[in-house]
């Protein structure tokens, strides 16, 4: 199925206004409606009249901060559910971190291509219109399914055939496969594991993760570490942003 992310309705809020104008242009491009705020006061007013469909958030801004923006959207009911991709400088790694845990969907950092930006907002589009991964009964097939999760069965499989992973690493698999190419924190991941089994600590995320790739054998860098931040599945094997 394909689904098109034309004609979306794409907020922008960013005081820079050569960058505003840039994803303006590019989003024009592909056919989605952009327009621009450039404060974050003005951006929560123009939301709550008319809710965009995606929010590019710049996270430095003159009134209000990006992630406070992000921290009121996600506060309330009639806003939450739209996605946000934050926009970073350099070397934000903690401010990112944050953005993500209060719910921003993704990010890119300055200086970014217009190009990869746009195939981020895209992939924030799709998956507001389907369900990512694709679900085939109670099974989530990753990778064409050559790599599969049955997640009834708690069972992982590479090409049919059963490895045998800890409830520890299968709960960090499963938990960045549902949000397939989106980077989770270590944060993110405790929370999703957590009480099912096991205590974990950000240190021990890492532990878990490095065993985990031991035994994904030639899918080992599906599960790709993203510095400062946390980890992603990648969308695919071949590209990558
Ligand atoms: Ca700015």
């Amino acid at each position: 199925m394909t689904v098109s992310t034309a004609k979306a309705e794409i907020l922008i809020v960013e005081d820079e206004p050569e960058i505003a104008e840039l994803i303006e242009f590019h989003a024009q491009r592909e056919g989605m409606n952009a327009r621009t705020c450039h404060s974050g006061r003005l951006a929560l007013d123009a939301i709550r009249r008319q809710a965009p469909d995606l929010i590019v958030l710049d996270l430095m801004l003159p009134d209000l901060s990006g992630l406070e923006v992000c921290r009121r959207l996600k506060q309330a009911a009639e806003t939450r559910n739209i996605p946000i991709v934050m926009v970073t400088a350099k070397g934000e790694e903690s401010d990112i971190v944050a953005g993500l845990e209060l719910g921003a969907d993704d990010y890119v950092t300055k200086p970014f291509s217009p190009r990869v930006l746009m195939a981020r907002l895209k992939s924030v589009l799709r998956r507001q219109l389907e369900e990512l991964p694709r679900k085939e009964g109670n099974r989530i097939v990753l990778l064409s399914g050559s790599l599969v999760i049955d997640a009834d069965r708690h069972e992982t499989l590479i090409d049919g055939k059963k490895i045998d992973l800890t409830l520890t690493e299968f709960g960090i698999l499963q938990c960045l496969a549902i949000r397939k190419g989106f980077v989770r924190t270590r944060d993110q991941i405790i929370a999703s594991v957590h009480g099912k089994h096991t205590m974990l600590s950000s240190r021990t995320v890492d532990v878990h993760v490095t065993a985990l790739r031991r035994k994904l054998l030639r899918h080992a860098e599906c599960v790709e570490t993203v510095r400062g931040v946390g980890y992603r599945f990648a969308e695919s094997h071949t590209e990558d942003a």
